[in-house]
């Protein structure tokens, strides 16, 4: 798949100038994405039914088969009343996407437009994260998006440790599941849960980090709505995918 003139218009789109070579030029080798044929796209379902507010009770942090599939997870997450979030949440956000992907995006959790929707990253921030992976040969519909928590904190407020806690056997389970081959963290707070530190992103961007049993690699950058309040970080993100890209295509050139 040829993506240089869209790369190009979405390289314009972020603000970042374009590489042009002195010499010879270079041919860019997109990033391999899954086939077409293994394409099996998650699309976010009608709402599911809330439990009314007196069904709430506080239950034990999910406990979650070993190996449950894709349905009977996204079921789980649908009908979760695990912590408080259930009673104010329009809808819960499974995540979107392919689900033999090799790339998993993760975010810190729904916004106002999530909820709505029941789709994680839509809205301008969305379209941002967008055209950053598409900058780097990954068009959306090739990867997975999730949050870790999976319903939206009321006013956008920090997701508490109690519900993280609570919420993150569901991001577990779809990363054994998806096993992917790269994560791409989006975001502070998500990178300070994912890697329990209270480190400032500053320190997390650039390094090579693992997640899970599995030490799946791990790269850090800018939420796309902070880019959006501050353009001037775009080229750092900018730099920050490309030193992702790099580490997937070394990782799969190493196993091939
Ligand atoms: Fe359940 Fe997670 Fe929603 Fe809390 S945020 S109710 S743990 S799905």
């Amino acid at each position: 798949m040829q993506h240089g003139p869209l790369r190009n218009a979405y390289l314009d789109a972020l603000g970042i100038d374009r590489w042009v070579p002195r010499h010879a030029p270079v041919e860019v080798q997109p990033t391999p994405v899954a086939s077409a044929e293994a394409r099996v796209i998650e699309v976010p379902q009608a709402r599911a039914p809330q439990p009314a507010p007196d069904a709430f009770t506080k239950t034990p942090p999910v406990p979650l088969e070993p190996g449950i599939d894709w349905g009977p997870l996204r079921e789980r997450v649908a009908a979760c009343t695990a912590c408080e979030l259930c009673k104010t949440r329009t809808q819960t956000v499974f995540g979107v996407g392919n689900t033999r992907a090799e790339w998993l995006i993760i975010g810190e959790a729904p916004g106002a437009e999530e909820d709505r929707q029941g789709e994680p990253f839509v809205g301008r921030a969305g379209q941002l994260l967008n055209a950053m992976l598409l900058a780097i040969g990954l068009p959306r519909e090739t990867v997975f998006i999730a949050n870790i928590l999976k319903c939206r904190p009321p006013g956008n407020r920090d997701p508490r440790p109690e519900e993280v806690a609570r919420c993150l056997p569901f991001l577990r389970a779809q990363v054994a599941l998806l096993k992917p081959k790269m994560i791409l963290v989006v975001g502070r707070i998500a990178a300070q849960t994912l890697l329990a530190t209270d480190a400032p992103l500053a320190r997390l961007r650039g390094k090579l980090h693992h997640f899970g049993e599995a030490r799946t690699p791990l790269v850090i950058t800018y939420h796309p709505a902070y880019l959006l309040r501050t353009p001037a970080d775009k080229r750092k993100a900018w730099d920050d995918l490309k030193f992702a890209r790099a580490t997937y295509q070394k990782l799969v050139a190493e196993t091939n």
